[in-house]
């Protein structure tokens, strides 16, 4: 057990240690980033979200399902706005059998008296076996798992957006949606990651999980003051992933990506915007078209504003709505395995 939390946190940002915090017995315990997961890893966890949604397409398979977690409680802590994630978690725990409450006025909770993530927590988990958490602050998830770790009820924590830092379970649901949409053919691709990175949780843990790959290069289009920091762009190159940057959509479209992950600009964080939405040179504009052959793929994890036009829905590669669906999927399976539970 780690003492402090300082100690927690190096022991999650480090390559060699990570798996000791965050796993126990083989199987995940807290999931606070993409990076926790290898490439085997990845592979089981498909294997049990294809399984599982089988099942669900079986006679009486949607009823077998629901025997899975009965009986367990989850909560469901959304200190920032949310549709999909937050009811992607909840469908999955519903179909699994599990209660899912969902706490998304964090005024209404004690928090708002300054009560501290720790004792919060703590509390949630005299109630419930598990805690899904999005918030602001970047280290909320990190210090839940840490309070909870010493605490005589540990629970586990996933977390489902963590600041500007990490959206683990996205990056998850993103890369099962490439490797059903190639037939498991994922190495050697070329990915063009257009927005802003440096703010863009879900873009950053995906760009993580492209490193659980081989032969991957990634083209990433953002303007400058959207720029990942270098530690980020040193770990993806130090994962084996080939990175190029660009200012404009045209010299990475001519690369011929196999796919396209296009993302909002994170306006939350700045000082009340002048308006929503972002330039048009990282924008998917109609007049691409031809540079964009049917064969390449175009994700977004969604919410979208201004950056990839309804007209793209009669583009054969478009597969936002997969992405949404296999959300459902890749946190069930998660689940499953979190609680050692095999459908
Ligand atoms: N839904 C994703 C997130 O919460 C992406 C976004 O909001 O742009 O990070």
């Amino acid at each position: 057990m780690n003492s402090s939390f300082e100690a927690f946190r190096e022991a999650v940002a480090d390559e060699r240690r990570r798996r000791s915090v965050l796993w126990r017995e083989g199987r995940p315990w807290h999931v606070l980033s993409s990076l926790q997961f290898e490439r085997g890893d990845l592979t089981h966890l498909f294997q049990t979200a294809d399984r599982l949604r089988t099942i669900e397409a079986e006679p009486n398979g949607a009823t077998r399902l629901l025997g899975l977690l009965a009986g367990r409680r989850v909560v469901n802590l959304f200190g920032q706005p949310s549709t999909r994630t937050c009811e992607s978690f909840v469908a999955a725990e519903e179909k699994l059998g599990a209660s899912a409450r969902v706490l998304s006025d964090l005024k209404a909770t004690s928090f708002s008296k300054g009560e501290s993530v720790e004792d919060g927590v703590r509390t949630l988990a005299c109630f419930y076996d598990l805690i899904v958490a999005r918030h602001p602050d970047d280290d909320f998830a990190l210090r839940a798992s840490w309070a909870l770790d010493r605490s005589e009820r540990p629970v586990p924590v996933i977390s489902a957006g963590s600041g500007r830092s990490e959206h683990p379970t996205q990056a998850l649901l993103d890369i099962y949606t490439l490797h059903h949409r190639w037939r498991g053919e994922v190495d050697g691709r070329r990915i063009h990651l257009v927005g802003d990175i440096g703010r863009n949780r879900a873009a950053r843990s995906f760009a993580h999980l492209l490193t659980r790959f081989s032969g991957i290069s990634l083209d990433i289009t953002c303007h400058p003051d959207w720029a990942p920091e270098p530690a980020f762009v040193a770990t993806l190159r130090a994962g084996g992933v080939e990175v190029a940057f660009h200012d404009r959509l045209e010299p990475a479209l001519d690369r011929g990506p196999d796919a396209i992950y296009l993302t909002r600009l994170q306006q939350e964080w700045d000082q009340a915007p002048a308006e929503l939405g972002t330039d048009e040179r990282y924008v998917l504009r109609e007049e691409l078209r031809e540079r964009i052959p049917s064969t390449c793929l175009i994700l977004h994890p969604l919410p979208r504003v201004n950056e990839l036009p309804e007209s793209w829905e009669d583009h054969p590669g478009l597969a936002i709505w997969h992405q949404v669906r296999n959300g459902v999927w890749v946190r069930a399976a998660l689940l499953t395995w979190i609680f050692g539970l095999t459908a």
